[in-house]
Protein backbone atom coordinates (compact mmCIF):
# COMPACT_ATOMS: atom_id res chain seq x y z
CA UNK A 1 0.00 0.00 0.00
CA UNK A 2 1.25 3.38 -1.48
CA UNK A 3 0.79 6.52 0.93
CA UNK A 4 0.08 10.34 -0.46
CA UNK A 5 -1.00 12.96 1.33
CA UNK A 6 -4.20 15.07 1.35
CA UNK A 7 -4.13 18.73 0.36
CA UNK A 8 -7.50 19.67 -0.01
CA UNK A 9 -11.05 18.14 0.95
CA UNK A 10 -14.18 19.85 -0.71
CA UNK A 11 -17.24 17.80 -0.10
CA UNK A 12 -17.08 13.72 -0.90
CA UNK A 13 -13.69 15.56 -3.19
CA UNK A 14 -10.64 14.81 -1.80
CA UNK A 15 -7.32 15.68 -3.54
CA UNK A 16 -4.36 14.06 -2.63
CA UNK A 17 -0.59 14.39 -3.72
CA UNK A 18 1.88 11.89 -4.10
CA UNK A 19 0.03 9.66 -5.97
CA UNK A 20 2.31 9.00 -9.07
CA UNK A 21 1.98 5.14 -8.55
CA UNK A 22 -2.43 5.18 -8.70
CA UNK A 23 -4.17 4.88 -11.06
CA UNK A 24 -7.40 6.40 -12.39
CA UNK A 25 -10.44 4.21 -10.94
CA UNK A 26 -8.17 2.72 -8.23
CA UNK A 27 -9.93 2.43 -5.02
CA UNK A 28 -8.10 4.18 -1.85
CA UNK A 29 -7.85 4.83 1.82
CA UNK A 30 -8.52 7.64 3.05
CA UNK A 31 -6.63 9.16 6.55
CA UNK A 32 -6.35 6.57 9.57
CA UNK A 33 -10.41 6.70 9.33
CA UNK A 34 -10.18 4.75 6.38
CA UNK A 35 -12.63 6.18 3.96
CA UNK A 36 -13.02 4.46 1.01
CA UNK A 37 -12.75 6.46 -2.24
CA UNK A 38 -11.88 5.85 -5.64
CA UNK A 39 -9.70 7.94 -7.88
CA UNK A 40 -11.62 9.22 -10.49
CA UNK A 41 -8.66 11.92 -11.66
CA UNK A 42 -5.43 12.02 -11.70
CA UNK A 43 -2.67 14.91 -12.78
CA UNK A 44 0.58 14.06 -12.65
CA UNK A 45 1.04 12.89 -9.15
CA UNK A 46 -2.29 14.47 -7.63
CA UNK A 47 -4.80 12.59 -7.28
CA UNK A 48 -9.15 13.40 -7.10
CA UNK A 49 -10.89 11.03 -5.11
CA UNK A 50 -14.55 10.71 -4.67
CA UNK A 51 -14.66 9.27 -1.29
CA UNK A 52 -17.87 7.21 -0.23
CA UNK A 53 -18.34 7.99 2.69
CA UNK A 54 -19.03 11.47 5.39
CA UNK A 55 -15.52 13.72 4.90
CA UNK A 56 -16.19 16.04 7.62
CA UNK A 57 -13.33 16.09 10.03
CA UNK A 58 -10.66 15.45 7.27
CA UNK A 59 -8.12 17.10 6.75
CA UNK A 60 -5.10 18.20 4.58
CA UNK A 61 -1.83 16.17 5.65
CA UNK A 62 -3.35 13.10 6.21
CA UNK A 63 -2.26 10.13 4.84
CA UNK A 64 -3.99 8.17 1.62
CA UNK A 65 -3.35 4.49 1.33
CA UNK A 66 -3.58 2.97 -2.38
CA UNK A 67 -4.85 -0.73 -2.90
CA UNK A 68 -3.97 -0.71 -6.09
CA UNK A 69 -7.30 -2.47 -7.22
CA UNK A 70 -10.41 -1.28 -8.75
CA UNK A 71 -13.86 -0.80 -7.21
CA UNK A 72 -15.05 -4.51 -7.24
CA UNK A 73 -17.16 -6.04 -5.07
CA UNK A 74 -17.90 -10.07 -4.67
CA UNK A 75 -20.11 -12.65 -6.23
CA UNK A 76 -21.38 -15.78 -4.59
CA UNK A 77 -23.48 -17.30 -2.84
CA UNK A 78 -24.94 -15.00 -0.05
CA UNK A 79 -26.19 -12.26 -2.16
CA UNK A 80 -29.94 -13.00 -2.79
CA UNK A 81 -32.53 -11.62 -0.06
CA UNK A 82 -29.42 -9.06 1.27
CA UNK A 83 -29.64 -5.53 1.14
CA UNK A 84 -26.48 -3.47 0.36
CA UNK A 85 -25.36 -0.20 0.01
CA UNK A 86 -23.94 1.40 -2.95
CA UNK A 87 -20.37 0.12 -2.44
CA UNK A 88 -21.90 -3.33 -1.54
CA UNK A 89 -21.72 -3.51 2.42
CA UNK A 90 -24.61 -5.35 4.02
CA UNK A 91 -26.73 -2.73 5.71
CA UNK A 92 -27.74 -5.11 8.52
CA UNK A 93 -24.38 -6.02 9.25
CA UNK A 94 -23.14 -2.47 8.67
CA UNK A 95 -25.61 -1.52 11.21
CA UNK A 96 -24.81 -4.01 14.04
CA UNK A 97 -21.11 -2.84 13.30
CA UNK A 98 -21.91 0.67 13.84
CA UNK A 99 -25.07 1.21 15.82
CA UNK A 100 -28.27 2.40 13.85
CA UNK A 101 -25.93 5.31 12.68
CA UNK A 102 -23.70 4.32 9.59
CA UNK A 103 -20.29 5.51 11.41
CA UNK A 104 -17.14 5.63 8.65
CA UNK A 105 -14.71 3.08 7.64
CA UNK A 106 -16.37 0.52 9.47
CA UNK A 107 -15.03 -2.98 7.66
CA UNK A 108 -17.26 -5.38 7.14
CA UNK A 109 -17.25 -8.34 4.52
CA UNK A 110 -19.37 -8.02 1.62
CA UNK A 111 -20.45 -11.24 1.57
CA UNK A 112 -20.65 -13.44 4.61
CA UNK A 113 -17.43 -15.55 5.48
CA UNK A 114 -18.41 -17.73 8.17
CA UNK A 115 -21.90 -19.31 6.33
CA UNK A 116 -21.57 -22.64 5.21
CA UNK A 117 -22.93 -23.71 1.42
CA UNK A 118 -23.30 -26.91 0.20
CA UNK A 119 -21.54 -27.09 -3.12
CA UNK A 120 -22.59 -29.44 -5.08
CA UNK A 121 -19.69 -30.10 -8.25
CA UNK A 122 -21.30 -31.00 -11.60
CA UNK A 123 -17.37 -31.64 -13.23
CA UNK A 124 -15.00 -33.67 -12.50
CA UNK A 125 -11.21 -34.32 -12.50
CA UNK A 126 -9.79 -34.07 -16.02
CA UNK A 127 -12.73 -32.16 -17.10
CA UNK A 128 -11.62 -29.45 -19.21
CA UNK A 129 -12.95 -25.77 -18.36
CA UNK A 130 -13.12 -22.21 -20.16
CA UNK A 131 -14.53 -18.82 -17.96
CA UNK A 132 -17.84 -19.09 -17.51
CA UNK A 133 -18.82 -22.56 -16.86
CA UNK A 134 -20.61 -23.69 -14.60
CA UNK A 135 -18.71 -26.29 -12.16
CA UNK A 136 -21.12 -26.49 -9.41
CA UNK A 137 -23.99 -25.87 -7.91
CA UNK A 138 -25.32 -24.22 -4.35
CA UNK A 139 -28.89 -24.03 -3.65
CA UNK A 140 -29.14 -20.70 -2.07
CA UNK A 141 -32.82 -20.47 -1.49
CA UNK A 142 -36.09 -22.52 -1.81
CA UNK A 143 -35.34 -20.27 -5.48
CA UNK A 144 -32.20 -19.97 -6.15
CA UNK A 145 -30.03 -22.34 -7.76
CA UNK A 146 -26.76 -20.37 -7.79
CA UNK A 147 -24.58 -21.37 -10.41
CA UNK A 148 -20.64 -21.80 -9.69
CA UNK A 149 -18.89 -20.35 -12.61
CA UNK A 150 -15.33 -20.43 -13.66
CA UNK A 151 -13.77 -16.94 -13.40
CA UNK A 152 -12.67 -14.76 -16.32
CA UNK A 153 -8.82 -15.29 -16.85
CA UNK A 154 -8.91 -18.91 -15.66
CA UNK A 155 -9.12 -21.92 -18.19
CA UNK A 156 -7.52 -25.29 -17.90
CA UNK A 157 -8.34 -28.91 -16.84
CA UNK A 158 -9.51 -29.32 -12.95
CA UNK A 159 -7.05 -31.36 -11.29
CA UNK A 160 -9.15 -31.36 -7.97
CA UNK A 161 -13.13 -30.72 -7.01
CA UNK A 162 -14.53 -30.77 -3.51
CA UNK A 163 -18.35 -31.06 -2.89
CA UNK A 164 -19.99 -30.49 0.13
CA UNK A 165 -20.36 -27.95 2.87
CA UNK A 166 -17.77 -24.97 2.32
CA UNK A 167 -17.58 -21.27 2.93
CA UNK A 168 -17.65 -18.59 -0.29
CA UNK A 169 -13.99 -18.11 0.49
CA UNK A 170 -13.13 -22.35 0.55
CA UNK A 171 -11.04 -23.68 -2.29
CA UNK A 172 -13.55 -26.24 -3.75
CA UNK A 173 -11.65 -27.21 -6.82
CA UNK A 174 -8.13 -26.44 -8.73
CA UNK A 175 -7.55 -25.69 -12.47
CA UNK A 176 -4.09 -26.53 -13.96
CA UNK A 177 -3.46 -24.06 -17.29
CA UNK A 178 -0.86 -21.58 -18.31
CA UNK A 179 -0.43 -22.12 -13.94
CA UNK A 180 -2.72 -23.70 -10.69
CA UNK A 181 -5.81 -21.73 -10.25
CA UNK A 182 -7.67 -22.29 -6.98
CA UNK A 183 -11.17 -21.45 -7.10
CA UNK A 184 -13.49 -20.40 -4.57
CA UNK A 185 -17.39 -19.88 -4.74
CA UNK A 186 -16.75 -16.20 -4.29
CA UNK A 187 -15.74 -14.11 -7.39
CA UNK A 188 -14.74 -10.34 -7.57
CA UNK A 189 -15.53 -8.64 -10.62
CA UNK A 190 -14.93 -4.33 -11.25
CA UNK A 191 -18.18 -2.84 -11.07
CA UNK A 192 -17.37 -0.10 -13.99
CA UNK A 193 -16.72 -2.98 -16.39
CA UNK A 194 -19.48 -5.10 -18.17
CA UNK A 195 -18.91 -9.02 -17.60
CA UNK A 196 -17.70 -10.35 -20.72
CA UNK A 197 -20.74 -12.55 -22.77
CA UNK A 198 -20.48 -14.32 -25.96
CA UNK A 199 -22.59 -12.99 -28.50
CA UNK A 200 -26.26 -10.74 -27.98
CA UNK A 201 -29.14 -12.32 -28.96
CA UNK A 202 -32.52 -9.99 -30.29
CA UNK A 203 -34.46 -9.59 -27.47
CA UNK A 204 -38.17 -11.53 -28.48
CA UNK A 205 -40.09 -12.23 -25.31
CA UNK A 206 -41.48 -10.39 -23.18
CA UNK A 207 -41.10 -9.24 -19.87
CA UNK A 208 -44.20 -10.00 -18.06
CA UNK A 209 -45.34 -7.68 -15.67
CA UNK A 210 -48.69 -8.11 -15.12
CA UNK A 211 -49.40 -4.56 -15.38
CA UNK A 212 -52.21 -4.11 -17.89
CA UNK A 213 -51.12 -1.27 -19.93
CA UNK A 214 -47.35 -2.49 -19.54
CA UNK A 215 -47.58 -5.59 -21.24
CA UNK A 216 -51.10 -4.83 -23.85
CA UNK A 217 -49.36 -1.52 -24.84
CA UNK A 218 -46.06 -0.77 -24.27
CA UNK A 219 -44.24 -4.05 -23.67
CA UNK A 220 -40.86 -4.25 -22.65
CA UNK A 221 -38.54 -7.71 -23.51
CA UNK A 222 -36.42 -9.60 -21.90
CA UNK A 223 -32.81 -8.02 -22.42
CA UNK A 224 -34.53 -4.87 -22.86
CA UNK A 225 -34.17 -1.46 -21.86
CA UNK A 226 -37.19 0.96 -20.70
CA UNK A 227 -37.52 4.39 -18.63
CA UNK A 228 -40.25 5.63 -16.39
CA UNK A 229 -39.82 9.44 -16.71
CA UNK A 230 -42.41 11.33 -14.35
CA UNK A 231 -42.67 14.43 -11.79
CA UNK A 232 -42.54 13.89 -7.78
CA UNK A 233 -45.90 11.99 -6.77
CA UNK A 234 -46.21 11.10 -10.33
CA UNK A 235 -46.13 7.00 -9.32
CA UNK A 236 -42.22 6.06 -10.33
CA UNK A 237 -41.61 4.13 -7.39
CA UNK A 238 -44.93 2.69 -7.55
CA UNK A 239 -44.33 1.53 -11.12
CA UNK A 240 -40.57 0.57 -9.97
CA UNK A 241 -42.27 -1.84 -6.80
CA UNK A 242 -44.79 -3.79 -9.09
CA UNK A 243 -42.16 -4.21 -11.81
CA UNK A 244 -39.77 -5.55 -8.68
CA UNK A 245 -43.23 -7.64 -7.68
CA UNK A 246 -44.57 -9.32 -10.42
CA UNK A 247 -42.19 -9.05 -13.38
CA UNK A 248 -41.95 -12.88 -14.32
CA UNK A 249 -37.94 -12.55 -13.71
CA UNK A 250 -35.89 -15.13 -12.21
CA UNK A 251 -33.80 -12.74 -10.52
CA UNK A 252 -34.95 -9.08 -9.01
CA UNK A 253 -32.05 -6.52 -8.18
CA UNK A 254 -33.82 -3.12 -6.73
CA UNK A 255 -31.43 -0.21 -6.82
CA UNK A 256 -33.04 2.56 -4.61
CA UNK A 257 -30.97 5.61 -5.58
CA UNK A 258 -31.00 8.27 -3.80
CA UNK A 259 -34.87 8.59 -2.82
CA UNK A 260 -36.75 8.19 -0.17
CA UNK A 261 -34.91 5.68 2.82
CA UNK A 262 -38.79 4.81 3.90
CA UNK A 263 -39.14 3.10 0.32
CA UNK A 264 -36.45 0.88 0.53
CA UNK A 265 -38.45 0.19 3.98
CA UNK A 266 -41.34 -0.59 2.28
CA UNK A 267 -40.01 -2.81 -0.15
CA UNK A 268 -37.90 -4.46 3.10
CA UNK A 269 -41.27 -4.85 5.03
CA UNK A 270 -43.82 -6.12 2.37
CA UNK A 271 -41.91 -7.99 -0.26
CA UNK A 272 -41.27 -11.40 2.14
CA UNK A 273 -44.98 -11.36 2.54
CA UNK A 274 -45.68 -11.11 -1.19
CA UNK A 275 -45.81 -14.52 -3.34
CA UNK A 276 -44.18 -14.87 -6.50
CA UNK A 277 -47.04 -16.52 -8.76
CA UNK A 278 -44.35 -18.61 -10.50
CA UNK A 279 -42.22 -19.98 -7.66
CA UNK A 280 -45.31 -19.88 -4.81
CA UNK A 281 -42.34 -18.95 -2.35
CA UNK A 282 -41.77 -15.61 -0.69
CA UNK A 283 -40.52 -12.65 -3.76
CA UNK A 284 -37.75 -11.71 -1.86
CA UNK A 285 -36.42 -14.99 -2.03
CA UNK A 286 -35.31 -13.50 -5.72
CA UNK A 287 -34.62 -10.47 -4.74
CA UNK A 288 -31.09 -8.44 -4.11
CA UNK A 289 -31.72 -4.84 -3.22
CA UNK A 290 -29.38 -2.37 -3.15
CA UNK A 291 -29.70 0.93 -0.97
CA UNK A 292 -28.37 4.41 -1.54
CA UNK A 293 -31.04 6.56 -0.15
CA UNK A 294 -31.26 10.53 -0.06
CA UNK A 295 -29.74 10.13 3.47
CA UNK A 296 -26.73 8.56 2.91
CA UNK A 297 -23.28 10.01 1.03
CA UNK A 298 -23.63 10.88 -2.38
CA UNK A 299 -20.74 9.59 -3.69
CA UNK A 300 -21.76 6.22 -3.26
CA UNK A 301 -25.15 6.89 -4.79
CA UNK A 302 -22.88 7.15 -7.95
CA UNK A 303 -21.54 3.56 -7.35
CA UNK A 304 -25.11 2.05 -6.50
CA UNK A 305 -26.02 1.65 -10.04
CA UNK A 306 -22.88 0.03 -11.27
CA UNK A 307 -22.81 -2.67 -8.39
CA UNK A 308 -26.75 -3.25 -9.12
CA UNK A 309 -26.20 -4.20 -13.07
CA UNK A 310 -22.78 -6.02 -11.94
CA UNK A 311 -24.81 -8.15 -9.61
CA UNK A 312 -27.30 -8.73 -12.32
CA UNK A 313 -24.61 -9.61 -14.95
CA UNK A 314 -23.42 -12.16 -12.90
CA UNK A 315 -27.02 -13.80 -12.66
CA UNK A 316 -27.28 -13.65 -16.11
CA UNK A 317 -24.01 -14.81 -16.57
CA UNK A 318 -25.77 -18.25 -14.64
CA UNK A 319 -28.43 -18.67 -17.43
CA UNK A 320 -31.07 -16.50 -15.51
CA UNK A 321 -33.41 -13.77 -16.76
CA UNK A 322 -32.99 -11.02 -14.99
CA UNK A 323 -34.29 -7.48 -13.93
CA UNK A 324 -32.74 -3.96 -12.80
CA UNK A 325 -34.66 -1.48 -11.42
CA UNK A 326 -33.18 1.86 -10.87
CA UNK A 327 -35.27 4.62 -9.07
CA UNK A 328 -34.20 6.96 -9.89
CA UNK A 329 -30.80 7.58 -12.17
CA UNK A 330 -31.58 11.25 -11.83
CA UNK A 331 -30.55 11.02 -8.51
CA UNK A 332 -27.30 9.41 -9.40
CA UNK A 333 -27.10 11.53 -12.56
CA UNK A 334 -26.61 14.18 -9.89
CA UNK A 335 -24.27 12.72 -7.85
CA UNK A 336 -22.13 12.89 -11.38
CA UNK A 337 -22.63 16.74 -11.38
CA UNK A 338 -21.52 17.31 -7.89
CA UNK A 339 -18.75 15.55 -8.32
CA UNK A 340 -18.14 16.93 -11.69
CA UNK A 341 -18.49 20.49 -10.39
CA UNK A 342 -15.97 19.99 -7.72
CA UNK A 343 -13.65 18.52 -10.58
CA UNK A 344 -14.21 22.22 -11.85
CA UNK A 345 -14.85 20.43 -14.95
CA UNK A 346 -16.48 22.40 -18.24
CA UNK A 347 -19.91 22.15 -17.63
CA UNK A 348 -22.62 21.27 -20.34
CA UNK A 349 -26.23 21.31 -20.17
CA UNK A 350 -27.57 22.30 -16.98
CA UNK A 351 -24.69 21.99 -14.95
CA UNK A 352 -24.02 17.88 -15.91
CA UNK A 353 -20.70 17.08 -17.21
CA UNK A 354 -20.47 16.58 -21.10
CA UNK A 355 -19.97 13.17 -20.43
CA UNK A 356 -23.58 12.85 -19.28
CA UNK A 357 -24.97 10.82 -22.10
CA UNK A 358 -21.86 8.68 -22.87
CA UNK A 359 -22.18 7.62 -19.22
CA UNK A 360 -26.39 7.01 -19.60
CA UNK A 361 -25.49 4.85 -22.79
CA UNK A 362 -22.93 2.73 -21.21
CA UNK A 363 -25.32 1.94 -18.41
CA UNK A 364 -28.12 0.69 -20.82
CA UNK A 365 -25.91 -0.89 -22.54
CA UNK A 366 -25.02 -3.52 -19.94
CA UNK A 367 -28.83 -4.57 -20.88
CA UNK A 368 -29.43 -7.43 -23.10
CA UNK A 369 -30.38 -10.97 -23.84
CA UNK A 370 -27.14 -12.68 -24.27
CA UNK A 371 -25.36 -16.42 -25.28
CA UNK A 372 -22.85 -16.36 -21.74
CA UNK A 373 -19.76 -17.47 -21.33
CA UNK A 374 -18.59 -20.79 -21.08
CA UNK A 375 -18.81 -23.89 -23.47
CA UNK A 376 -22.42 -25.00 -22.94
CA UNK A 377 -24.04 -21.91 -24.70
CA UNK A 378 -26.24 -21.17 -22.18
CA UNK A 379 -28.83 -18.13 -21.98
CA UNK A 380 -29.52 -15.11 -20.19
CA UNK A 381 -31.30 -11.74 -19.83
CA UNK A 382 -30.68 -8.51 -18.04
CA UNK A 383 -33.48 -5.80 -18.47
CA UNK A 384 -32.66 -2.87 -17.31
CA UNK A 385 -35.39 -0.54 -16.26
CA UNK A 386 -34.69 3.27 -14.75
CA UNK A 387 -37.00 5.48 -13.25
CA UNK A 388 -35.79 9.44 -14.01
CA UNK A 389 -37.13 12.34 -12.22
CA UNK A 390 -36.78 15.62 -14.31
CA UNK A 391 -37.73 18.75 -12.25
CA UNK A 392 -40.87 19.89 -12.85
CA UNK A 393 -41.82 16.57 -15.26
CA UNK A 394 -40.21 18.46 -18.20
CA UNK A 395 -38.56 15.70 -19.67
CA UNK A 396 -36.59 18.55 -22.56
CA UNK A 397 -33.86 18.64 -19.45
CA UNK A 398 -30.54 16.56 -20.21
CA UNK A 399 -30.84 13.27 -17.89
CA UNK A 400 -34.44 12.41 -19.51
CA UNK A 401 -33.25 13.01 -23.26
CA UNK A 402 -29.70 11.37 -22.56
CA UNK A 403 -32.05 8.45 -21.50
CA UNK A 404 -34.50 8.40 -23.99
CA UNK A 405 -32.12 8.34 -26.73
CA UNK A 406 -30.87 5.11 -25.77
CA UNK A 407 -33.86 3.40 -24.26
CA UNK A 408 -36.28 1.15 -26.79
CA UNK A 409 -39.37 1.91 -24.13
CA UNK A 410 -40.37 4.84 -23.10
CA UNK A 411 -43.65 4.94 -20.10
CA UNK A 412 -44.39 8.57 -19.83
CA UNK A 413 -46.28 9.45 -16.34
CA UNK A 414 -48.05 12.58 -16.20
CA UNK A 415 -49.35 14.78 -13.59
CA UNK A 416 -52.60 15.16 -14.77
CA UNK A 417 -53.13 11.15 -14.41
CA UNK A 418 -52.24 11.05 -11.29
CA UNK A 419 -54.01 14.48 -10.36
CA UNK A 420 -56.98 12.90 -11.73
CA UNK A 421 -56.06 9.49 -9.68
CA UNK A 422 -55.81 7.54 -13.12
CA UNK A 423 -53.06 4.98 -12.17
CA UNK A 424 -50.60 3.63 -12.93
CA UNK A 425 -50.22 7.53 -14.74
CA UNK A 426 -48.79 6.03 -17.82
CA UNK A 427 -49.74 8.26 -20.45
CA UNK A 428 -51.01 6.02 -23.11
CA UNK A 429 -50.86 9.14 -26.30
CA UNK A 430 -47.03 9.26 -26.00
CA UNK A 431 -45.45 6.46 -24.38
CA UNK A 432 -44.33 3.40 -26.38
CA UNK A 433 -42.11 0.60 -27.18
CA UNK A 434 -39.89 -0.15 -30.06
CA UNK A 435 -40.21 -4.09 -29.01
CA UNK A 436 -44.29 -3.99 -30.00
CA UNK A 437 -43.44 -5.83 -33.52
CA UNK A 438 -41.76 -8.39 -32.20
CA UNK A 439 -44.06 -8.88 -28.93
CA UNK A 440 -46.84 -8.59 -31.25
CA UNK A 441 -45.29 -11.70 -32.51
CA UNK A 442 -44.84 -13.49 -29.31
CA UNK A 443 -48.44 -12.64 -27.91
CA UNK A 444 -50.34 -13.89 -31.24
CA UNK A 445 -48.13 -17.16 -31.23
CA UNK A 446 -48.57 -18.12 -27.51
CA UNK A 447 -52.10 -15.99 -25.70
CA UNK A 448 -54.71 -15.05 -29.10
CA UNK A 449 -53.65 -15.06 -32.82
CA UNK A 450 -55.66 -11.91 -32.61
CA UNK A 451 -53.86 -10.22 -29.81
CA UNK A 452 -52.38 -7.57 -31.87
CA UNK A 453 -55.52 -6.83 -34.03
CA UNK A 454 -57.16 -5.94 -30.58
CA UNK A 455 -54.45 -3.98 -29.10
CA UNK A 456 -54.31 -2.03 -32.22
CA UNK A 457 -57.78 -1.51 -32.52
CA UNK A 458 -58.24 -0.69 -28.84
CA UNK A 459 -55.04 2.30 -29.33
CA UNK A 460 -56.94 3.46 -32.47
CA UNK A 461 -60.07 4.22 -30.19
CA UNK A 462 -58.58 5.61 -27.20
CA UNK A 463 -56.52 8.33 -30.11
CA UNK A 464 -59.58 8.71 -31.55
CA UNK A 465 -61.22 9.80 -28.20
CA UNK A 466 -58.47 13.53 -27.78
CA UNK A 467 -59.99 14.30 -31.30
CA UNK A 468 -63.76 13.34 -30.30
CA UNK A 469 -63.80 14.84 -26.51
CA UNK A 470 -62.45 18.42 -28.33
CA UNK A 471 -65.16 18.81 -30.31
CA UNK A 472 -67.69 18.05 -27.39
CA UNK A 473 -65.27 20.98 -25.67
CA UNK A 474 -66.62 23.08 -28.52
CA UNK A 475 -70.07 22.22 -29.06
CA UNK A 476 -71.28 19.88 -27.10
CA UNK A 477 -71.89 15.99 -26.84
CA UNK A 478 -75.07 16.33 -28.67
CA UNK A 479 -73.48 17.27 -31.74
CA UNK A 480 -71.72 13.66 -32.32
CA UNK A 481 -73.32 11.16 -33.69
CA UNK A 482 -74.08 8.01 -31.60
CA UNK A 483 -71.24 6.07 -33.16
CA UNK A 484 -68.93 8.43 -32.27
CA UNK A 485 -70.80 9.02 -28.83
CA UNK A 486 -70.17 5.45 -28.47
CA UNK A 487 -66.79 5.54 -29.51
CA UNK A 488 -66.22 8.11 -26.38
CA UNK A 489 -67.79 5.41 -23.92
CA UNK A 490 -65.77 2.33 -25.17
CA UNK A 491 -62.67 4.52 -24.72
CA UNK A 492 -63.62 5.52 -21.15
CA UNK A 493 -64.36 2.15 -20.37
CA UNK A 494 -61.03 0.83 -21.91
CA UNK A 495 -59.45 3.39 -19.67
CA UNK A 496 -61.38 2.83 -16.61
CA UNK A 497 -61.72 -0.70 -16.80
CA UNK A 498 -58.63 -1.58 -18.44
CA UNK A 499 -55.88 0.80 -18.06
CA UNK A 500 -56.84 1.56 -14.81
CA UNK A 501 -54.80 -0.79 -12.51
CA UNK A 502 -55.06 -0.54 -8.62
CA UNK A 503 -51.41 -1.14 -7.39
CA UNK A 504 -52.86 -1.52 -3.62
CA UNK A 505 -55.91 -4.16 -4.20
CA UNK A 506 -55.19 -7.64 -3.73
CA UNK A 507 -56.21 -9.26 -7.15
CA UNK A 508 -55.66 -6.25 -9.18
CA UNK A 509 -52.58 -5.59 -8.54
CA UNK A 510 -51.38 -8.70 -10.88
CA UNK A 511 -53.01 -9.71 -14.50
CA UNK A 512 -51.89 -12.10 -16.07
CA UNK A 513 -51.95 -11.89 -20.57
CA UNK A 514 -54.39 -14.76 -20.81
CA UNK A 515 -56.52 -12.26 -18.27
CA UNK A 516 -55.64 -9.35 -19.85
CA UNK A 517 -56.04 -10.53 -23.68
CA UNK A 518 -60.15 -11.28 -22.02
CA UNK A 519 -60.82 -8.08 -20.57
CA UNK A 520 -59.66 -6.27 -23.98
CA UNK A 521 -61.89 -8.78 -25.98
CA UNK A 522 -65.05 -8.14 -23.51
CA UNK A 523 -64.81 -4.54 -23.84
CA UNK A 524 -64.41 -4.52 -27.65
CA UNK A 525 -66.95 -6.72 -27.86
CA UNK A 526 -69.23 -4.62 -26.08
CA UNK A 527 -68.30 -1.97 -28.38
CA UNK A 528 -68.98 -4.12 -31.51
CA UNK A 529 -72.15 -5.55 -30.04
CA UNK A 530 -73.43 -1.67 -29.24
CA UNK A 531 -72.84 -1.03 -32.83
CA UNK A 532 -75.00 -3.96 -34.10
CA UNK A 533 -77.55 -2.80 -32.02
CA UNK A 534 -77.32 0.81 -32.60
CA UNK A 535 -77.65 0.22 -36.28
CA UNK A 536 -81.25 -1.79 -35.81
CA UNK A 537 -82.04 1.21 -34.19
CA UNK A 538 -81.52 0.56 -30.43
CA UNK A 539 -81.37 4.11 -28.97
CA UNK A 540 -77.53 4.71 -27.03
CA UNK A 541 -79.15 5.42 -23.75
CA UNK A 542 -80.47 2.24 -23.57
CA UNK A 543 -76.93 0.36 -24.56
CA UNK A 544 -75.24 2.02 -21.86
CA UNK A 545 -77.69 1.27 -19.39
CA UNK A 546 -77.06 -2.78 -20.07
CA UNK A 547 -76.99 -4.54 -17.01
CA UNK A 548 -73.58 -6.05 -18.15
CA UNK A 549 -71.59 -2.79 -17.96
CA UNK A 550 -71.41 -3.20 -14.24
CA UNK A 551 -69.76 -6.89 -14.85
CA UNK A 552 -67.51 -5.33 -16.89
CA UNK A 553 -66.16 -2.45 -14.78
CA UNK A 554 -65.73 -5.47 -12.57
CA UNK A 555 -64.21 -7.32 -14.40
CA UNK A 556 -60.23 -6.63 -13.11
CA UNK A 557 -61.46 -8.12 -10.22
CA UNK A 558 -61.67 -11.56 -11.65
CA UNK A 559 -59.51 -13.87 -9.72
CA UNK A 560 -56.80 -15.27 -11.95
CA UNK A 561 -58.11 -18.92 -11.00
CA UNK A 562 -61.99 -18.09 -12.14
CA UNK A 563 -61.04 -16.23 -15.86
CA UNK A 564 -64.15 -17.96 -17.19
CA UNK A 565 -66.38 -15.69 -15.36
CA UNK A 566 -65.26 -13.41 -17.68
CA UNK A 567 -66.27 -15.57 -20.48
CA UNK A 568 -69.71 -15.73 -19.24
CA UNK A 569 -70.14 -11.93 -18.96
CA UNK A 570 -69.46 -11.70 -22.66
CA UNK A 571 -72.21 -14.50 -23.01
CA UNK A 572 -74.39 -11.99 -20.74
CA UNK A 573 -73.51 -9.28 -22.81
CA UNK A 574 -74.90 -10.70 -26.14
CA UNK A 575 -78.04 -12.44 -24.43
CA UNK A 576 -78.45 -8.54 -23.26
CA UNK A 577 -78.12 -6.84 -26.50
CA UNK A 578 -80.31 -9.44 -28.47
CA UNK A 579 -82.82 -9.28 -26.11
CA UNK A 580 -82.36 -5.45 -26.34
CA UNK A 581 -82.69 -5.64 -30.29
CA UNK A 582 -85.27 -7.72 -30.19
CA UNK A 583 -87.88 -5.61 -27.66
CA UNK A 584 -86.69 -2.19 -28.98
CA UNK A 585 -84.70 -2.08 -32.56
CA UNK A 586 -86.42 -2.24 -36.01
CA UNK A 587 -85.84 -5.41 -37.37
CA UNK A 588 -83.60 -5.25 -40.65
CA UNK A 589 -83.57 -1.38 -40.31
P1 LIG B 1 -43.03 9.12 -7.46
O1 LIG B 1 -42.07 8.01 -7.20
O2 LIG B 1 -43.18 9.39 -8.94
O3 LIG B 1 -42.72 10.36 -6.71
P2 LIG B 1 -44.91 7.38 -6.14
O4 LIG B 1 -44.58 6.14 -6.87
O5 LIG B 1 -44.36 7.50 -4.77
O6 LIG B 1 -44.49 8.66 -6.98
O7 LIG B 1 -46.50 7.51 -6.14
C1 LIG B 1 -47.18 8.50 -5.42
C2 LIG B 1 -48.55 8.00 -4.98
O8 LIG B 1 -49.40 7.75 -6.09
C3 LIG B 1 -48.50 6.65 -4.26
O9 LIG B 1 -48.21 6.79 -2.90
C4 LIG B 1 -49.91 6.13 -4.47
O10 LIG B 1 -50.80 6.68 -3.55
C5 LIG B 1 -50.27 6.65 -5.83
N1 LIG B 1 -50.12 5.61 -6.88
C6 LIG B 1 -49.14 5.56 -7.81
N2 LIG B 1 -49.30 4.50 -8.63
C7 LIG B 1 -50.41 3.84 -8.21
C8 LIG B 1 -51.11 2.66 -8.65
N3 LIG B 1 -50.69 1.91 -9.70
N4 LIG B 1 -52.21 2.30 -7.97
C9 LIG B 1 -52.65 3.03 -6.93
N5 LIG B 1 -52.05 4.13 -6.48
C10 LIG B 1 -50.94 4.56 -7.09
MG1 LIG C 1 -40.39 7.89 -6.06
Amino acid sequence: MKVGKIIKVSGPLVVAEGMDEANVYDVVEVSENKLIGEIIEMRGDQASIQVYEETTGIGPGEDVYTTGSPLSIELGPGLIEEMFDGIQRPLEELRKAAGDFLVRGVEVPRLNREKKWNFEPVKQVGDEVVPGDIIGEVQENAVVRHKIMVPHGVSGKITDIKSGEYTIADDIATVSGDKEYKLQMMQKWPVRQGRPYKRKLDPNIPLVTGQRIIDTFFPVAKGGTAAIPGPFGSGKTVVQHQLAKWADADIVVYVGCGERGNEMTDVLMEFPELIDPQTGESLMKRTVLIANTSNMPVAAREASIYTGITIAEYFRDMGYSVALMADSTSRWAEALREMSGRLEEMPGDEGYPAYLASRVAEFYERAGRVIASGNDDREGALTAIGAVSPPGGDISEPVSQATLRIVKVFWGLDYALSYARHFPAINWLNSYSLYQTKMDEYFDQNIDPEFAKHRIEAMALLSEESGLQEIVRLVGRDALSEEDQLKLEIAKSLREDFLQQNAFHETDTYCSLQKQNKMMQLILKFGHEANRALAQGVYLNEILALPVRERITRSKNTPEDKLEEIDAIKDQLTKEMEELIAKGGIPNA
